[in-house]
């Protein structure tokens, strides 16, 4: 389906153009029609559906449709889970504003940065305020700007704003809208607590289901590496160099280890530079715009740093310290393999790590074979672990019986395989395996299905 015949004005339908969009995702097919014509919708749709356009492109012609009033008043208003993701949201949607006979007033509001500019610029209201809570209810307290008009409310990301603890301030922002308004609710996962929002928040949704069409469906090699923690730091610098990336994402778990690492790789020569939440967001901007220019080569970043960030060409994803979180296995690795690139995903996995990361391959149905890197072979080895079951993680947990015949030292009733998957593979061939839905239900971009769309009863 053409993006003409979705209803979109000349000048949407031009910058669409400009920005080369050949014809709309899945998720833009079914949601700007429904937007159009005023409906409150449910998706549960990804980083890298386009899921951006396909609210903010309707948005943008319903709003060109009508002359903001006049006073503090914002009537569009976008909340997402980081500084990141508001400050791209807005991007896009000037750039796709572009062509309108009249600008629409688009701002990105978002905390740690001073609070005094955002005031200023918000005199005479805006049209479209892309925010994270705790900043925006700050300026609704400042009097800067007020919810009153809001005719479209958008939740982007909402599993996320949830999981950041952001469950009051959203529900206090909820609170200062008008009753009557449209709801858009975009989110990859729906865990019960986004279920209630949504219960909570939206009127007769249209329901869309968009996993990626298989052609659209990243080309994302998934690869396991064993080695000692304390020479991932030497590794990550070896396969940098061996492979001549141009552009590594690298997480880490804490802010820490953003610094210490990206420290070390800068002594060994590379240009490497830390991502994470106590930057300034000035610093955070920089770093980006140079990683984005190819004028720093590996970034360092923590999960909260890197959410929703879009980087075209980004060939690698290392995971240097592993996932708290099968669903962040899954943000994490989608950072690569974008916009129909290839991408390569790679975790470094030692014996402490072994069994969390076997948990990860089993809830998104992987068994990477593990590789080892001649130079940076593993010393300490990894207690065997029963191959992946299809059972629950429940089926891990010793029985009730188990631990008291443990700890009467006795074995368990159950004896434990001879042999497990640590058996070192002498292979350094990558395996590439489609994510299927986890056992929540998650749906993964990658995942070849039909596209449905839905209303619930
Ligand atoms: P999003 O899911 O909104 O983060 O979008 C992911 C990427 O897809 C962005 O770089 C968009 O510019 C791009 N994109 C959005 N819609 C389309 C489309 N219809 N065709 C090609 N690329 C698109």
């Amino acid at each position: 389906m053409p993006f003409a015949s979705l209803g979109l004005s000349a000048p949407l339908l031009r910058a669409i153009a400009d920005h080369d969009y050949t014809e709309p995702t899945p998720v833009q097919s079914a949601a700007i029609p429904a937007i159009l014509r005023g409906a409150d919708v449910w998706a549960s749709a990804q980083t890298g559906s386009g899921k951006t356009a396909a609210f903010a492109l309707p948005i943008l012609q319903l709003l060109s449709s009508s002359p903001r009033p006049r006073g503090r008043f914002v009537r569009t208003l976008i909340l997402a889970p980081t500084r990141e993701l508001a400050a791209q949201i807005a991007d896009a949607i000037l750039a796709y504003s572009r062509f309108l006979p009249e600008p629409i007033k688009t701002m990105a509001i978002f905390g740690g940065v001073s609070i005094n500019p955002q005031m200023m610029d918000l005199g005479g209201g805006a049209d479209v305020i892309v925010a994270t809570p705790g900043r925006l209810l700050d300026l609704i307290e400042h009097n800067a700007v007020s919810l009153a008009q809001v005719s479209t409310l958008v939740l982007d990301e909402a599993d996320r704003l949830l999981d950041l603890g952001f469950t009051d301030e959203v529900n206090r922002v909820i609170a200062l809208l008008p009753a009557k308004r449209q709801n858009l609710l975009f989110s990859a996962t729906f865990p019960s607590a986004v279920q209630s929002l949504a219960a909570a928040l939206l009127h007769d949704p249209l329901r869309i289901d968009v996993p990626a069409e298989p052609a659209t469906t990243p080309d994302i090699t998934q690869r396991a590496i064993e080695v000692d923690p304390l020479r991932r730091t030497q590794l990550l610098r070896h396969l940098v160099q061996e492979n001549k990336w141009p552009r590594v994402l690298v997480f880490v778990a804490t802010k820490y280890a953003t610094e210490h690492v990206a420290e070390k790789l800068r002594k060994a020569g590379l240009n490497a530079q830390a991502l994470h939440g106590e930057l300034s967001q000035g610093a955070r901007t920089r770093v980006l715009a140079d990683f984005k220019a190819s004028k720093i080569q590996v970034v360092l970043a923590t999960d909260l740093a890197a959410r929703g960030l879009d980087i075209e060409e980004l060939p690698v994803v290392v995971n240097f310290d592993l996932p708290r979180s099968a669903a962040d296995y899954t943000h994490r690795i989608g950072r690569t393999g974008r916009a129909g690139e290839s991408g390569i995903a790679i975790n470094f996995v030692s014996a402490g790590t072994h069994a969390h990361f076997r948990l990860i391959e089993k809830r998104h149905h992987l068994d990477l074979p593990r590789e080892q890197i001649t130079g940076f072979e593993p010393e300490e080895i990894a207690a065997p672990l029963p191959p992946p079951s299809t059972g629950g993680i429940k089926g891990k947990r010793k029985s009730k019986k188990d631990k008291l015949r443990e700890a009467a030292g006795l074995p368990p009733t159950t004896p434990s395989p001879a042999t497990g998957d640590t058996t070192i593979l002498p292979t350094n061939q990558p395996t590439s395996r489609a994510i299927e839905p986890n056992e929540s239900g998650e749906l993964f971009p990658w995942r070849p299905h039909q596209t449905s769309v839905r209303r619930p009863h």
